[in-house]
């Protein structure tokens, strides 16, 4: 199988790369940017491989992305490039408008033309898989669960974005019949996260001795999925899923923020005990909260683990270890990010006064 991984050499993507690139028969080509979120290294493992390749090119560019279609000849594509941090959406939305939706329109008109142009047995095989996110559904209270059937209600410019994008994919496939699939993930984590997120800027924050920034006061809650069992489920839906569907893909956990930053200090102190800070209440700080901050998102798994077998081999707890210790062992991936991209300042402020 040949698919186009776009957005390959960011968190999600690369992890989707390095898994397809070792699987028997299966040929990747990972089509990236590289903006500020991406990264080669977290691909390098896989760089020397002969069915990995890697074109820089952004989904916004047709008669680009038609020739790297028209040259690799794919039987599937896994759309997850994408602007992803709320944050950056807020202060500044308009690169979320142009990737996200602009460049999932660009990507699906590509693939339609190209899936046009297919004789009977490929089409047959093809399969476009748009990689989303729980956000779209907006927020829940207390009670309750995101099934496939939520109607969507984004509230943040990223989310919003996403919802637009969904809503092409399907409308796509209900107007042109063009074979796709939609996945809806909770938050993930893992190794090789752009420090700007939640999980390793807490833990960065910690190896560093500095404040943790904790949003409004630390009770929005979330569902933990570590990216390696999201890439095996995206391998799955990819190869098992039924067209026209969507997956909602989430580990069942429910935490929310403060004791998920309660659990990273106490890991990382538990594996470096010499990392000077004091007692948790101490280096804690409550910060204003995100304008718009969702309340709750929970994911209800069902239809994945019943119809397509998947469950997640990580409980947060052993997916959060994995993560620590990662992060731990690999300054030489983080400092320069810090050094030269990003410094762990609080973003999405612009629009409070
Ligand atoms: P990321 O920010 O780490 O990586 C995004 C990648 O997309 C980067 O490598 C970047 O260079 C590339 N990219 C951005 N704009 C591009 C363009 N115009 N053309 C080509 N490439 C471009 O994001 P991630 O966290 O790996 O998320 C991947 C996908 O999964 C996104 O679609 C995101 O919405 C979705 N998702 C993420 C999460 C999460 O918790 N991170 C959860 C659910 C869904």
């Amino acid at each position: 199988m040949k698919v186009i991984v776009t957005g390959g050499a960011g968190f999600i993507g690369s992890a989707v790369c390095r898994l397809l690139a070792g699987k028997n028969g299966c040929e990747v080509l990972n089509l990236d940017k590289l903006t500020y979120a991406a990264d080669m290294r977290t691909v390098g493992v896989i760089s020397g491989r002969r069915n990995y390749s890697f074109v820089q090119e952004d989904i916004c560019n047709k008669p680009s992305v038609e020739k790297v279609f028209e040259n690799f000849q794919p039987d599937a594509v896994m759309h997850l490039a994408a602007e992803s941090h709320v944050d950056r959406s807020i202060d500044g939305p308009a690169e979320f408008i142009q990737t996200n939706v602009v460049g999932t329109f660009t990507l699906l008109e590509v693939a339609r033309d190209y899936f046009n142009g297919l004789d009977d047995v490929a089409k047959r095989h093809f399969r476009f898989h748009h990689v989303s996110t729980d956000e779209v559904f907006g927020t829940l209270g207390n009670e309750g669960l995101f099934t496939e059937e939520t109607p969507y209600a984004p509230n943040s410019p990223y989310s919003a974005s996403k919802a637009g994008a969904d809503h092409l994919v399907r409308a796509w496939h209900h107007t042109y019949g063009l074979p796709v699939i939609i996945s809806n993930s909770s938050n993930n984590y893992g190794p090789y996260q752009f420090p700007e997120k939640l999980i390793p800027l807490m833990i960065l924050n910690i190896l560093r001795g500095k404040k943790l920034p904790v949003y409004g006061n630390g009770q929005n809650t979330r569902n933990w999925l570590h990216v390696e069992d999201h890439a095996e489920a995206l391998f799955t839906i990819l190869t098992k899923g039924k067209l026209g569907e969507k997956y909602n893909v989430g580990g069942c956990n429910e935490v929310n923020n403060l004791e998920v930053v309660r659990k990273i200090f106490d890991t990382v102190r538990a594996l470096v005990p010499e990392t000077g800070c004091k007692k948790f209440d101490d280096i804690v700080e409550f910060v204003p909260d995100r304008p718009g901050h969702d309340w709750r998102y929970a994911i209800d798994p069902t239809k994945i683990r019943t119809e397509l077998g998947w469950t997640p081999k990580y409980s947060f707890d052993t997916g959060l270890l994995h993560t620590v210790k990662w992060y731990i062992e690999h300054r030489d991936w983080w400092e320069p990010i810090l050094k030269n991209k990003y410094s762990g300042e609080r973003l999405g402020q612009r629009a409070v006064k």
